[in-house]
């Protein structure tokens, strides 16, 4: 397992960050975001749509669960599992099928879901520091060492 450690200065550094993802992104590969509301998670989310070259909204899925986008070749799906309360209703809905080796999962909220997602191959830690925020990368499948702060 590798750890990165960088700090994020502002809004800007943290879509920076999520562009530099772009670089690691492989069809199937599952990213955990951790952190409180407010950390950033869902701006990592919009730079990394932003360095796929995806020009329109970035909304959170906060009520539909998911946003599924195209953008660069990759199908991507950015979870947000904070109100996640029904597993019945998640598995009905077949999003564990989305979960394949065609997609990008970015999931916020992770431990909403207990046990009914696949391990993550990248976590990311993200919290408050200061003015801006830490983020931690962590990973045994892309290299968090090559990451640079943004
Ligand atoms: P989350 O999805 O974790 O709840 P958001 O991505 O919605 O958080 O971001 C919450 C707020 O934090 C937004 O107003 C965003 O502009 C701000 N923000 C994001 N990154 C940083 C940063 N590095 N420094 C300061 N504010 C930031
Ligand atoms: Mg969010």
């Amino acid at each position: 397992m590798t750890k990165s450690n960088f700090f994020l200065a502002d809004e800007t550094a943290t879509l920076n960050f999520g562009r530099q993802l772009t670089a690691h992104l492989t069809p199937g590969l599952v990213i955990f975001l951790h952190g409180d509301l407010g950390a950033g998670k869902t701006t990592l989310v919009r730079g990394v749509l932003r360095g796929l070259h995806y020009d329109g909204r970035v909304k959170s899925p906060t009520y539909t669960l998911v946003e599924s986008y195209q953008a660069s070749s990759l199908y991507l799906y950015h979870f947000d599992l904070y109100r996640f309360n029904d597993e019945r209703e998640w598995l009905d809905a077949g999003f564990n099928e989305l979960f394949n080796t065609d997609n990008v999962c970015l999931v916020e909220w992770p431990e909403r879901a207990g046990k009914l997602l696949p391990p993550a191959d990248v976590d990311i830690y993200l919290a408050e520091q200061g003015e801006g925020r830490s983020v931690i990368v962590a990973s045994e499948k892309i290299a968090p060492d090559k990451l640079q702060a943004p």
